[in-house]
């Protein structure tokens, strides 16, 4: 494989003053053994699934879909397109989508505004994924699907299809990248998430190669 010069990381530190989204477990990072002269220190780490960067599975929304570990690694692995959307004041509709001319099978990372925002306080009004918008992305059949906050999907809407239409397609959410140092442009995406055992979300570490 042809060697690539540069490495952007795209995802945001995990620590105990990370933000979470509403209601999920707050993280702690703690030392639970210090370092003495007959052992090595180690830390302790509680979290949600959905903390930081991480990838939705199909078993987030939907009962019988894929975990984590039913997923084939190639989906997190590959070519990735960043899209700016940092001029969209509310959501990503499918016309938005239809002007980016996103294709089958591409990997759609979405760069909004919330990434100059920041991940430092909980904010409501994030930049989401429209639901229109979403069954347009499952339609067209791409491969994943990342964005630049804690959810894909409007907080408190009832319409739920910006995790659903793609999730039962099998199509992976990449949430909470910070896209703020990436311009518009092709990259090659390593995103691969934790192998736990039967969970619907876990941790990655996002990195972007050009
Ligand atoms: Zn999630």
């Amino acid at each position: 494989m042809q060697e690539k010069n540069t490495i952007i990381d795209i995802s945001i530190p995990l620590s105990s003053n990370t933000v979470v989204y509403p209601g999920d477990p707050q993280i702690k990072v703690e030392v639970f053994k210090e370092w003495s002269v007959t052992t090595s220190k180690l830390s302790e780490i509680t979290m949600g699934t959905h903390s930081g960067t991480h990838i939705d599975s199909p078993s987030h929304c939907l009962e019988s879909g894929k975990r984590i570990e039913d997923l084939p690694l190639d989906i997190f692995v590959g070519p990735a397109r960043v899209l700016d959307f940092s001029s969209l004041a509310e959501k990503i509709t499918k016309e938005d989508l239809v002007n980016k001319n996103v294709k089958i099978g591409e990997r759609i990372l979405a760069k909004t505004r919330n990434s100059k925002e920041g991940f430092e306080t909980w904010r409501d009004n994030f930049v989401y994924l429209d639901g229109e918008a979403a069954d347009y992305l499952a339609f067209v059949g791409i491969k994943l699907f990342g964005i630049d906050y804690l959810s894909v999907k409007q907080k408190g809407s009832k319409d739920n299809r910006a995790h659903t239409s793609l999730l039962s397609k099998d199509i992976p959410i990449l949430e909470t990248i910070d896209l703020s140092k990436v311009e518009e442009g092709e990259y090659f995406l390593v995103c691969a998430p934790l192998k736990i055992s039967g969970v619907e979300g876990a941790r990655t570490r996002a990195i972007l190669l050009c």
